[in-house]
């Protein structure tokens, strides 16, 4: 819903504008892109505040609360449960987040509160040091948000929550007291401190001793009663721990300005023992046998999930030691060494067998394998979004938690319940503390379907409480849970609740409505609005999601793995800038707020919508690193194609000059020496809407097509077959030493090299500036001219990643109607994967390198083939975890792109690249991946083509 505000936001954007020295937005763009976190609900906010610092953002918080606006802290948006929305919503993350100390004596940290986890993971690991509660979305849930969530991990059978871990928070109050609260504390002295501080000591105090029986008949009865506050930590056998109250209290009792956190000792060595069983339930079953054996971990997963992963990461899956079952436990073990650890294991082991578990178990030893199979647990609550047969699944019902004797009953009730409600859902979650996850087949898109999804979740409160749980277990309880409180804890319980946020916060400033006071757990909910509605004529087809644009724009739940501070491929602007609006979360948001229309209205000509593309690399990384599979890039080239539709004028002249490259780079093969002093002058760059940063690359003097039809006829006998290898335009044009190469190659293996009839394209520079129609019309012309090479079924052997990537999936998407172009897909391999394909042995490079994979080939092709084959010609290849070189294409060329595009390739490669050795041969299949690295480093890049044919001995 959009807030209607009881305060004069104006005035108070113009006075926090003028007090603060970070953002204050009231803009549409901004209200759009936080009106939303993890969960079902959207409330738009009347402000968004991007404190500079910590001053700023106290300043921030005590200048809202005066004005009697709601005050919503915000770390990094991925709270599930509504949580973080409303109001005036103020991001720490992005500029209150230094680790400030690591104590290593102490085993302590001071942190700011915008502070991603594996951020401080980083910074602990060289000092064997780790933080205890590791949710596993920690590559971007910032320890404000883990705080005030009380979140919880992995490894909280072992090293607890985020509560158990906290020593002590600096905190701010609604009304500017700013005070330090610590795990424990001598009442006594706390009570005597002056002013606010001394009063709320001396009201905690007076509440628990008022209150001590209630408290211990209803709080803090399992670890993962997360829902409501945590009451019980006050108890004098908890040490009067204040700190950990403040842990879970959702944001509504202060702002966290800094925290100083415990850290815990990394056990000097793990094994990884998976448990296979027939199902979830009998894996439930085990739980209290494995616990006895002290384990760091007890994950599950389960085959709906599993079934949902990419083939070659289940595959992966299985290699690592996924054993037989359809459920599955990860149990870690740790130990002083990896006997020691693998002796615990086996110990664990002989007793489940010997209590007739009927588990089937691997013992994973190697890191990498237990990384392989951690990715399925951490990216389940994408998965899970979606059910095998495409149909959409919410959280909603995702976080109970029961006492872990209890939680085969649990599931049995709930099996049952979802049967009565004909639902169904994929599960998950950390069964050694009773806490199961799982996403269901909700109808949250229509009024009988939210009011059938408020019954299931009244009767599951039922059974929950009927087993001594808690509604949350570990996302807190925000929109989706709060109003079941009463279930929960009864009446007095509820007092308590409402009794203890006056303590804290008597004007309730501090995220209102959650926890206390809630909306009913049906408002708010985002999708049954009219967005789901608007069919729009879409030039790609959306196949996996019905044909339908607006349910691709529905694929993004806001998990968050986007905002990952490091590694991966999946979101480069975001770890560039760490601005929501470029990151591939904030992108979809707004698309999807595009077609909502009450914040964003201008439909396909919302400039808001386009200057959140802009940024866009295009790098395909969401559509296999985001676990649902957003697409980005397929969706900013929808989107611009309508945007400029009937607009020409409009366009970017990049647009004109790069889109329509393949088009000019035939012009200047008639003249490439006077094309390349003109292309490279100023004016030139200025006319092509080129960053004047950017040297133009420069055309080959004859083209590899030209070259191909006046060499001399192969004498090697082909043994193999023909296959026709694709004259892309980088390759034609701007690099032909590489078709030479590949020719080469190609030639050695035994093939017959064939190129099309006529001149080909596939449309990807079109595709990537959103002239679709032209592009569409490209790669019809290519197909007629195909049609030979599709009928004698030969190969059709691409050269370049982001050209192949298109034949192989774009294309077909776009020209849904034509079955010639899924033929091409089908028929289109990458070079590797051809030579992978034969029996052919490779000469021997016998060469270290430093490999770059193209975002397009990780996205899409996949690497696996090149790695293969590398290895097999002796290349000691080292891929380091890049993601996108920053150029992408057009991307980097475009005036006003140098700066990310630099920093994108500044973040890894570049780098490596500059330490590499010198006898260390740079590989990069991607033209743009060589053109940045030619404009980055003083080394030149060569396509794994050239080096293979280096060692045949050709000359290219
Ligand atoms: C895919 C996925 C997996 C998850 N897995 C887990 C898991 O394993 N374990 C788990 O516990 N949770 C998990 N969560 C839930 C969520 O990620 C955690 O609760 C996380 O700690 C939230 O951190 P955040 O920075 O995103 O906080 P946000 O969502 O931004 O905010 C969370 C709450 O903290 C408040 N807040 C933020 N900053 C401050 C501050 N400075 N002062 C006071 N209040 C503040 C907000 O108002 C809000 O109420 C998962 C979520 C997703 C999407």
């Amino acid at each position: 819903m959009l807030t209607r505000a009881t305060y004069d936001a104006n005035r108070l954007g113009k006075e926090l504008g003028s007090a603060l020295r970070g953002s204050v937005c009231g803009d549409p763009a901004s209200r759009a892109l936080y009106a939303v976190d993890g969960s079902n609900y959207r409330v738009v906010p009347d402000l968004v505040v991007v404190p500079a610092d910590v001053d700023d953002l106290a300043a921030a918080v005590a200048l809202t609360a005066a004005a009697g606006a709601p005050v919503t802290l915000r770390g990094g948006g991925t709270s599930m449960a509504g949580n973080a929305i409303g109001g005036v919503v103020i991001d720490a993350s992005r500029h209150v987040n230094r680790i400030l100390d690591i104590d290593t004596e102490n085993r302590t940290a001071i942190v700011e509160p915008g502070v991603v986890l594996t951020d401080l993971l980083a910074a602990a690991r060289p000092h064997g040091l780790a933080f205890g509660a590791d949710p596993s979305s920690g590559s971007r849930a910032t320890l404000g948000g883990m705080i005030a969530n009380n979140a919880c991990g992995a490894h909280s059978v072992a090293w607890g929550t985020t509560a158990d871990n906290v020593r002590a928070l600096d905190v701010l109050l609604a009304d500017g007291t700013r005070c330090t609260v610590e795990s424990s504390g001598v009442r006594d002295d706390l009570a005597k401190r002056p002013g606010r501080e001394g009063e709320l000591h001396r009201a905690l105090q007076s509440f628990v001793d008022a209150n001590e029986l209630v408290i211990r008949r209803r709080f803090g009865l399992f670890t993962r009663q997360i829902s409501g506050y945590a009451l019980h930590r006050l108890l004098p056998e908890q040490g009067y721990n204040v700190a950990g109250l403040l842990c879970g209290s959702e944001g509504g009792f202060a702002a966290t300005l800094r925290a100083t956190l415990a850290l815990t000792p990394l056990p000097a060595a793990r094994v990884l023992c998976v448990l296979g069983f027939p199902d979830s339930i009998t894996s439930a079953e085990c739980v209290s046998a494995v616990l006895a054996h002290h384990p760091l971990t007890m994950e599950s997963i389960n085959v709906d999930l599993v079934d949902r992963l990419p083939g070659e990461v289940r595959r992966a899956a299985v290699d690592a030691g996924l054993p037989d079952g359809r459920a599955w436990l990860l149990v870690e073990m740790g130990g002083e060494d990896s006997v020691a650890a693998e002796r615990s294991a086996q110990e664990m082991l002989a007793a489940l067998r010997d209590s007739g578990s009927p588990a089937t178990a691997s013992l994973v030893t190697d890191p990498g394998a237990q990384a392989v199979l951690w990715r399925c647990r951490t990216d389940a609550a994408g998965l899970a979004t979606r059910r095998a047969d495409g149909a959409e699944a919410w959280g909603g019902w995702e976080d109970a938690a029961v006492p872990p004797e209890r939680l085969a009953d649990y599931l049995r009730g709930l099996d049952d319940l979802m049967g009565r409600y004909g639902l169904s859902g994929a599960s998950y979650g950390h069964f050694g503390e009773g806490c199961m996850h799982m996403r269901i087949d909700f109808d949250l898109l229509t009024p009988q379907g939210v009011a059938a999804y408020r019954s299931f979740v009244e009767d599951a409160t039922d059974l929950v409480v009927e087993l001594g749980g808690s509604v949350s277990g570990e996302h807190g309880d925000g929109r989706a849970r709060s109003e079941l409180l009463g279930r929960m804890y009864g009446s007095d319980g509820l007092d308590l609740l409402a009794q203890m946020k006056r303590i804290w916060d008597p004007g309730k400033a501090m995220n209102p409505g959650v926890v206390v006071d809630p909306p009913p757990l049906d408002a708010d909910i985002r999708h049954l609005g009219p967005a789901k509605d608007r069919k729009l004529l879409t030039l790609f087809s959306y196949p996996d999601d019905n044909d339908d644009f607006a349910q691709a724009q529905r694929r993004c739940v806001g998990i968050g793995k986007c905002r990952q501070t490091r590694g991966g491929v999946m979101c480069p602007s975001y770890q560039a800038t760490r601005e929501e609006m470029h990151s591939t979360r904030g992108r979809a948001h707004l698309l999807w707020e595009m077609l909502q229309g009450d914040v964003i209205t201008d439909g396909w000509r919302s400039t808001e919508v386009r200057d959140a593309l802009d940024l866009c690399l295009s790098c395909k990384g969401c559509l296999s690193d985001c676990p649902v599979n957003v697409d980005i890039a397929t969706y900013k080239a929808e989107f611009t194609h309508h945007h400029y539709a009937g607009r020409p004028w409009a366009r970017p002249l990049s647009h004109w000059s790069m889109g329509w490259l393949p088009q000019l780079s035939r012009i200047a093969a008639k003249a490439p020496r006077v094309v390349n002093r003109m292309a490279g002058t100023a004016v030139a760059k200025r006319l092509g809407g080129i960053a004047p940063e950017r040297e133009v690359p420069a055309f080959a003097e004859e083209t590899f097509t030209s070259w191909f039809a006046r060499r001399p006829a192969p004498t090697r006998p082909d043994t193999r077959g023909a296959v026709l290898l694709w004259p892309d335009s980088f390759t034609n044009y701007l690099a032909p030493q590489i078709g030479r190469a590949a020719v080469a190659v190609l030639e050695a293996a035994g093939y017959r090299v064939v190129l099309p009839d006529g001149p080909v394209c596939c449309g990807l520079t079109w595709i990537s500036t959103g002239q679709l129609r032209t592009a569409k019309r490209r790669i019809r012309r290519s197909l007629k001219t195909l049609q030979p090479v599709l009928d004698a079924g030969m190969p059709i052997v691409g050269l370049e990643p982001s050209c192949t990537a298109v034949l192989r999936r774009d294309a077909a998407e776009l020209v849904h109607d034509d079955a010639m172009a899924a033929a091409v897909a089908e028929s289109t391999v990458t070079f590797a994967e051809l030579l992978m394909r034969s029996d052919w042995t490779p000469p021997d490079v016998g060469a270290d390198a430093l490999v770059q994979t193209h975002c397009h080939q990780h996205a899409v092709l996949g690497f696996d083939a090149d790695r293969a084959l590398m290895a097999k010609a002796g290349i000691r290849a080292d891929v380091p975890d890049s993601g996108c070189c920053g150029l992408a294409g057009n991307f980097g060329f475009e005036r006003g792109h140098y700066e990310v595009s630099r920093a994108v390739g500044e973040r890894v490669l570049l780098p490596a690249v500059r330490a590499a050795e010198p006898s260390t041969a740079i590989v990069a299949d991607g033209f743009s991946c060589r053109t940045q690295i030619a404009h980055g480093t003083p080394r030149q890049a060569l396509h794994l083509a050239e080096l293979l044919a280096s060692a045949l001995g050709e000359q290219t």
